[in-house]
């Protein structure tokens, strides 16, 4: 065969699927998106980087970089920004882990680990949640080899919810060895509200192999602009920009996330409507009898099992997220977090 051909390995990588259309962008709850629309303010200082579309955007993320350093009390070379932090994790694993290198995480997680880490051709090696869709961290310390470049900890946990407590983490890493990367996917912190939760932030201060990934895509909104970051070491830190494109953040999205951070307080609100939703269909699920586990993100998991692709076909033209052992609900306005609840009543009947 004379045709151009890709690596082996692709081969065996699933594309990562996203969720399927839905009627309208309301009945959308697949991708965990923010239901409210973006900020006036935000899409204003956005627009200002339309206007200079004919450059290349700030490669340093300057501005942003600045104010995300003052607000976690670090400096700027903490900081490594990409087209959303997917392609952060994408870079920090290409940078970090090749053919016989493992990558420890949990399963089931986010659906893009498994696509990362074996694309530089390292080995996936999955620890099943505990029969609660929580970390088993005990197994993950457990898992870990000399090989093992890279663990992931998902908290809190998508598609499932929970999260990974302060405690817990800590007596994992008293096993972890230094040497070890451990990545900590905060994507859905801002969600979060139980007081013993893991904060990455502080874990980042007590241990010097902590990577914490965050997203402007959930609480923030800003899904469709693609913008991410990881705060780590600055020594980590280096390396990871080192493996991701150049330019890959448009100023467009930079002046949007600072826009963002600077609209704190209207943002908060709407991420309490969000978690407030989110208590509302937890409560009327258990009450309809349904097993959820305690979501701290803006999605709630229901496990069904073999039965997730008709749920998903039943809740049509409500666009859920089925995976094999369950269905993950985006939690969205209350009018169709209501239509939702009406159709997974219907179910159970
Ligand atoms: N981590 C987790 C756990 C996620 O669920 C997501 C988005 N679904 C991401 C990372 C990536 O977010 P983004 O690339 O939009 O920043």
């Amino acid at each position: 065969m004379t045709d151009p051909r890709p690596r082996q390995v692709l081969a065996a990588i699933p594309a990562y699927r996203p969720g399927r259309p839905a009627l309208d962008e309301s009945h959308k709850l697949s991708s965990n998106e923010n239901p409210f629309p973006p900020l006036p303010g935000v899409v204003e200082r956005a627009a200002a980087g339309l206007a200079r579309m004919n450059r290349y955007p700030d490669p340093g993320v300057t501005a942003l970089g600045e104010a995300l350093a003052e607000r976690h009390g670090l400096s700027t070379d903490h900081f490594a920004f990409g087209t959303g932090s997917v392609s952060v994790l994408f870079g920090l694993l290409d940078a970090w882990c090749g053919p016989g290198d493992e990558v420890v995480y949990p399963w089931r997680s986010f659906e893009a680990y498994p696509i990362a880490v074996d694309l530089p051709g390292a080995t996936s090696v999955r620890v099943p949640l505990t029969a609660d869709h929580r970390h088993d961290l005990p197994a993950m310390a457990d898992a870990i080899t000399e090989r093992t470049k890279v663990v992931l900890v998902c908290t809190p946990n998508n598609p499932t919810g929970p999260v990974v407590t302060e405690a817990e983490f800590e007596e994992f890493m008293a096993r972890v060895p230094t040497t070890v990367l451990v990545v900590v996917d905060e994507a859905y912190v801002e969600f979060v509200r139980d007081p013993d939760a893991l904060a990455g932030a502080a874990a980042l201060a007590r241990h010097a192999n902590v990577v914490v990934l965050r997203t402007f895509s959930k609480a923030y909104g800003l899904a469709g602009l693609r913008i991410g970051y990881s705060m780590a070491h600055p020594a980590i830190t280096e390396a990871i920009r080192k493996a991701l494109p150049p330019f890959g953040v448009t100023d467009i999205a930079q002046a949007a996330a600072l826009a963002s951070l600077e609209a704190q307080a209207e943002l908060e609100e709407r991420v309490e409507a969000v978690v407030a939703e989110r208590t509302r269909v937890f409560d009327a699920l258990r009450e309809q009898g349904w097993d959820v586990p305690s979501s701290h993100a803006n999605f709630v998991w229901l496990p069904l099992g073999e039965r997730s692709a008709e749920f998903a076909e039943h809740a049509h033209p409500i666009s859920v997220r089925p995976f094999p052992g369950g269905v993950r609900v985006t939690i969205g306005t209350p009018e169709i977090n209501d239509a939702f609840l009406a159709r997974a009543a219907a179910f159970r009947r």
